[in-house]
């Protein structure tokens, strides 16, 4: 394994350049970690910033004008992340989804877009090029991102009461801007588009019930995440956790439901569809059932830093390699060697040692590591 490196600040930590492997010639078309886990997905956060303080991801407390954003010059920029995400293509990464902080705030993000959708990978495929965003601004920039190529959206939604919403992305935001965007995107051509609602008990749980209401039978498919002990601003609390069980319970006493065969392997959301074949919904139960078995994604920081785990407290350094002078192939086997070593598998741990409860490791803020 790499060495480590010094932490940089409370929140954000990293290794120093990974030692290279020897180059073997040309890269494997799958690399596989020490559990047998394929490298098939990239997250990459195109920003730390965000302009919403949502209360369980960038608490106002924590990030407010005293809080060191990342400077420009830190971040990667459009030629570096699509020289990376070619490498990750190598390795047989089939789907890279940008998110953030906020990746709508990234200027000329569109002209990225297109240099991502031209990616092919080693057997002639387009990606699936998807994103998340909060949707404060994607009434005006939907047709823009279609237009790039962006193939699928993913739409954080906690509450569609306002004045829940307002208080939730904590810059009171008025949630009919965000359904505009919802608007917007439909008629942009993306479909169906999944809408993100993480619940936490005593603040958004009464809203599941009108969510998945409000939905049914249109092509957006709400889906309930359980509030996850993420970063370490967020004061987290294994009380405030809505279990999915109880998600998929509370709305089926109102809307009788199925479970659906997972798409593929991977998959976070676990599905479940109206018996009257009003849709379907999802929830993804990231503390009350782990899925790391089966995680497959890498995340890439904004700067650059390549983590292995959402709640790793350190990563691998990849923008000095590439500022560095180093060669994509070089840089293609310190991916290869990180991946193969990888045995990262936080929640399971964290499930079996403390019934739910943190571990208590010092974790990256997700709106860096990119959620
Ligand atoms: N700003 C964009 C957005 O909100 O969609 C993209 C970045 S955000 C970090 C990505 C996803 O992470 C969002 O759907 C958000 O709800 C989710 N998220 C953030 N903090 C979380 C937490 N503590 N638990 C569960 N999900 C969280
Ligand atoms: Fe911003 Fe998304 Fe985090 Fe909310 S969840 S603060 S919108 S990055
Ligand atoms: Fe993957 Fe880490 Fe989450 Fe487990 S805890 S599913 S290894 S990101």
């Amino acid at each position: 394994m790499p060495e480590k490196f010094t932490v940089r600040a409370d929140h954000r930590a990293c290794h120093a350049v990974p030692a290279i492997p020897a180059a073997t010639g040309a890269s494997p078309a799958i690399v596989a970690d020490a559990l047998a886990r394929p490298l098939q997905d990239l997250r990459i956060s195109l920003t730390d910033r965000c302009n919403f303080r949502c209360v369980y991801c960038m608490p106002e407390e924590f990030f407010n004008a005293d809080y060191a954003f990342l400077p420009r010059d830190a971040l990667l920029n459009f030629e570096e992340i699509t020289r990376i995400a070619r490498i990750f293509v190598g390795h047989g990464v089939r789907k890279i989804r940008l998110t953030g902080g906020e990746p709508l705030l990234r200027k000329h993000l569109e002209n990225l877009i297109e240099m991502l959708a031209q990616l092919r990978t080693p057997d002639g495929r387009e990606l699936d090029l998807a994103l998340t965003t909060n949707g404060s601004l994607l009434a005006q920039k939907a047709q823009s991102l279609r237009d790039a190529g962006l193939k699928r959206l993913t739409v954080s939604l906690d509450s569609l009461d306002d004045s829940t919403f307002r208080r939730m992305n904590g810059v009171d935001f008025p949630v009919a801007q965000v359904l505009r965007g919802l608007d917007a995107a439909r008629a942009a051509g993306f479909g169906p588009i999944k809408l993100n609602m993480v619940v936490k008990r005593g603040t958004n749980d009464q809203e599941i019930v009108p969510m998945a209401r409000h939905f049914k039978g249109t092509p957006f498919i709400p889906r309930f995440i359980e509030y996850m002990d993420v970063g370490a601003s967020n004061d987290w609390r294994m009380d405030e956790v809505v279990p999915s069980s109880e998600v998929v319970r509370r709305i089926a006493e109102h809307m009788p439901l199925e479970a659906v065969e997972s798409n593929h392997p991977g998959e976070t959301a676990e599905r479940w569809r109206y018996l009257d074949g009003g849709g379907e919904i999802g929830v993804i139960s990231s503390v009350t059932q782990s899925f790391c078995r089966d995680c497959i994604r890498a995340r890439l920081s904004t700067e650059g830093v390549l983590y292995t785990c959402l709640f790793a407290a350190s990563g691998h350094d990849l923008r000095t390699l590439m500022r560095g002078g180093k060669t994509d192939q070089e840089i293609a086997a310190a991916v290869a060697g990180l991946w193969q070593v990888r045995a990262d598998r936080y929640s399971e741990l964290r499930s079996a040692k403390t019934g739910g409860a943190a571990a208590p490791t010092r974790k990256i803020e997700m709106s860096y590591i990119g959620g």
